[in-house]
């Protein structure tokens, strides 16, 4: 999708170092990380939130992807987030599941 920042990462528009890539996904660390950690998961395919996806094999390589990144990482213990729309605190419009570890985490989140 057009001026969709995790797009342009995905499609390597805009260089990146990815954490971990296959046919479905990549891994890339957040620009504003909140722990000593922080990675986050996308789908190469566009879909703006949790809300629009409609593919399984996508939904089940997302979470796959996430078991990937902390196994090569060798991340035992961490936290997954997925905000989804502005109330929740979703800042970009392409799906994205959070990696956060490296500190004790909260709950519940703010
Ligand atoms: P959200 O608030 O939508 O759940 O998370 C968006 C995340 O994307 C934020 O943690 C933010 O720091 C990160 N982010 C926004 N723009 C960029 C970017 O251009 N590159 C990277 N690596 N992370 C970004
Ligand atoms: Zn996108």
């Amino acid at each position: 999708m057009e001026n969709c920042i995790f797009c342009k990462i995905a499609n390597k528009e805009i260089p990146s170092n990815f954490v971990y890539e296959d046919e479905y996904t990549v891994a890339f660390n957040d620009l504003s990380p909140q722990a000593p950690t922080h990675i986050l998961v996308i789908p190469k395919k566009h879909f703006s939130s949790l809300n629009e996806v409609d593919d399984e094999n996508i939904m089940s390589a997302l979470f796959k992807a996430v078991q990937n990144v902390t196994k090569k990482l060798g991340i035992k213990e961490y936290r997954t987030v997925i905000n989804t729309g502005e109330a929740a605190g979703q800042t970009v419009f392409h799906i994205h599941i959070h990696i956060l570890a490296g500190r004790p985490l909260k709950w519940p989140p703010g």
